[in-house]
C-alpha cells in the first residue's frame, strides 16, 4: 500500500474491492440479439463523464486499494477521446492494469496505440467463430477482421488477451471444438458466460439460455481440468489442458456460490455508483467529482455506500432488477 491510500474497500459480508469497471458510453455500434437487438436508441442528451470526473474516479478509487479498472459501455472504443481516457488512468499511482472489454471494431487499427497509451488487459466479444452466424447476431460482417486483432495482440507486450462469449443454446453451444482449436497454439483465454436475464430480453433468453454445465461436462470428456483459483481470482473457473496454450473459463452467474468472490464494483458512463451489476438502483456521485478537493468526501461516500451491498444478486428467482439491457453499465 503506497503513502497516499487509506484503508481499502471491504464490504459488510467481508468482500475487498480491487476492481472497478468502469463505463466510458451507453452508445455500441453493434445489435446484439441478447443485448441491444435494435441497436443503440439516444433518449435524451448523452452526458458521459468527462476525462476530468474520470480522472477524479480513478484517483479517489486508487486510494481506496482499487489496482484495476476495466474500461466497458456501450462500445467504450466509440469514445473520441478513447486514448486520453487510457493515458489518464495510466497516469494514476496505484492503478496497475487498466482492462479494455470491446467488440473488436477497429482492433488492428487502434490496438497498438492503446497498448501504447497504458492498456494492459483485452476482452474481445467472439460469441461464435461462424461469420454468417456472427452477422446475424452482431448486424456487422467483421468476424475475420476481429479475430486478425485478436491474433496481433497476442504479438504485443498486454498481459492477458482473453475471448468474452456469452453461451447461447444452438449458437455456440455446439461449437466448442473450434474455440478449442484457437487455443492449441494461442496462449489467451476464452471465457463463456450464461446469458444472463435483463428486463429487455425475457424472450431471447428463454429461447437461448442453456446452463453452463454443458461447457464443463464437454471439457470434462476432453480431458480439461480445472485450475486451482487464486484468492484474487474473481468468478470465473479457468480450465487447462496439458495440449493446449491456452484455457478456457466458464463464469455462471446462477450458481449458488457465485456472489461469494465478487471482487468488484461499477461505475456508469452518466457517473452513478452501482454496487451489483444487478438489481440495484445507481447512486450518483457525479457532485463528487467536479473537483480533486472534493476527494476524501467522495471517498467517504464510497465506503458508506459499500456498506448497502447485498450478499448477493437475486437473478435465480428471476429479479433482473433494473437493468433493460448490459450497454449501460458493461457486462
Ligand atoms: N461493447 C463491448 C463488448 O461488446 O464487449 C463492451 C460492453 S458489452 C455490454 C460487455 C459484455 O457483456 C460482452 O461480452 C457481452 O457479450 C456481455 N453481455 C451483454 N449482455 C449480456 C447478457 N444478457 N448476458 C451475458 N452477457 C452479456
Amino acid at each position: 500500500m503506497n503513502h497516499l491510500q487509506s484503508k481499502p474497500l471491504i464490504d459488510p459480508h467481508g468482500r475487498q474491492f480491487p476492481y472497478l469497471r468502469l463505463s466510458l458510453t451507453d452508445v455500441c455500434n453493434f445489435s446484439c440479439d441478447y443485448c441491444l437487438p435494435d441497436g443503440y436508441k439516444c433518449n435524451g442528451e448523452k452526458d458521459f463523464l468527462s476525462l476530468s470526473e474520470i480522472k477524479n474516479i480513478s484517483h479517489a478509487f486508487a486510494e481506496l486499494g482499487t489496482n484495476k479498472i476495466r474500461l466497458t459501455g456501450g462500445e467504450p472504443t466509440l469514445r473520441k477521446d478513447f486514448v486520453q481516457c487510457l493515458e489518464t488512468i495510466s497516469q494514476t499511482n496505484g492503478i496497475e492494469q487498466i482492462a479494455l472489454t470491446t467488440n473488436g471494431y477497429k482492433l488492428s487499427k487502434n490496438l497498438k496505440s492503446w497498448v501504447a497509451s497504458g492498456l494492459t488487459h483485452l476482452n474481445v466479444s467472439v460469441d461464435t467463430l461462424d461469420a454468417r452466424l456472427f452477422k446475424s447476431l452482431t448486424g456487422h460482417n467483421r468476424l475475420s477482421e476481429i479475430l486478425d486483432g485478436v491474433d496481433l495482440a497476442l504479438t504485443l507486450p498486454l498481459k492477458k488477451v482473453k475471448l468474452n462469449a456469452v453461451l447461447l443454446k444452438n449458437v455456440n453451444s455446439h461449437q466448442f471444438d473450434n474455440y478449442a482449436e484457437m487455443l492449441r497454439t494461442r496462449q489467451m483465454s476464452i471465457r463463456f458466460i450464461e446469458l444472463m436475464q435483463t428486463g429487455d430480453n425475457s424472450d431471447y433468453f428463454q429461447k437461448f439460455h442453456i446452463g453452463a454445465q454443458i461447457l464443463k461436462n464437454y471439457l470434462f470428456t476432453k480431458g480439461w481440468t480445472e485450475k486451482l483459483r487464486e484468492k484474487s481470482s474473481g468468478p470465473a473457473i479457468e480450465y487447462i489442458h496439458p495440449k493446449y496454450e491456452g484455457s478456457f473459463g466458464v463464469i455462471a452467474p446462477y450458481d449458488k456460490d457465485f456472489c461469494d468472490s465478487c471482487n468488484r464494483l461499477r461505475i456508469s458512463s452518466n457517473g452513478e455508483f452501482h454496487l451489483c451489476l444487478f438489481g440495484e438502483q445507481g447512486f450518483s456521485i457525479r457532485d463528487l467529482l467536479q473537483s480533486d478537493s472534493q476527494r476524501e468526501v467522495l471517498k467517504s461516500q464510497l465506503r458508506e455506500l459499500l456498506t448497502h451491498k447485498r450478499k448477493q444478486h437475486f437473478l435465480h428467482d428471476n429479479d433482473t432488477g433494473v437493468r433493460a439491457n448490459l450497454s449501460t453499465i458493461g457486462g
